[in-house]
């Protein structure tokens, strides 16, 4: 047996693998959604002058639920390719596995908790050093 999924086995992967895939498809369904609700809010745009800051806000929260959508679809697509290569459920920083539990919940998880929590406080000191920016 090779190393690489001691942690899984062919029956857990292929039941974390039809969670991805149902997940892939819940988000392709609200993208279309999301799509038709900003070709509606682009419309309304023109009509209402008063209403306008509002759509705008509207606007803008749509396309942000979009991108984070988009963003998990694309984590889906990469563990469907590592399930494929049969890499899945190793992290992508250290290479270590990624916990069962932390699978069941997010089977897209391309890190491990330690490497994720380290990125986002990371991220998060990114953010700080541009707020700080921007009040200079
Ligand atoms: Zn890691």
């Amino acid at each position: 047996m090779p190393s690489k999924t001691e942690n899984l086995t062919k029956k857990e992967i292929l039941a974390l693998k039809k969670k991805l895939l149902e997940r892939k498809e819940a988000i392709m369904r609200k993208m279309r959604q999301y799509y038709q609700e900003s070709q509606e809010v682009e419309a309304n745009i023109a009509q209402d002058t008063v209403d306008r800051a509002e759509t705008s806000y509207t606007k803008e929260f749509l396309l942000l639920l979009t991108d984070a959508e988009r963003e998990q679809l694309d984590l889906i697509n990469q563990a469907l390719r590592r399930i494929e290569a049969g890499e899945y459920g190793h992290c992508q920083i250290c290479g270590q596995p990624i916990s069962k539990k932390r699978l069941e919940i997010m089977p897209w998880a391309p890190l491990c908790i330690e490497c994720q929590q380290k990125k986002e406080k990371e991220e998060q000191e990114e953010k700080e050093i541009e707020r700080e920016r921007e009040i200079l």
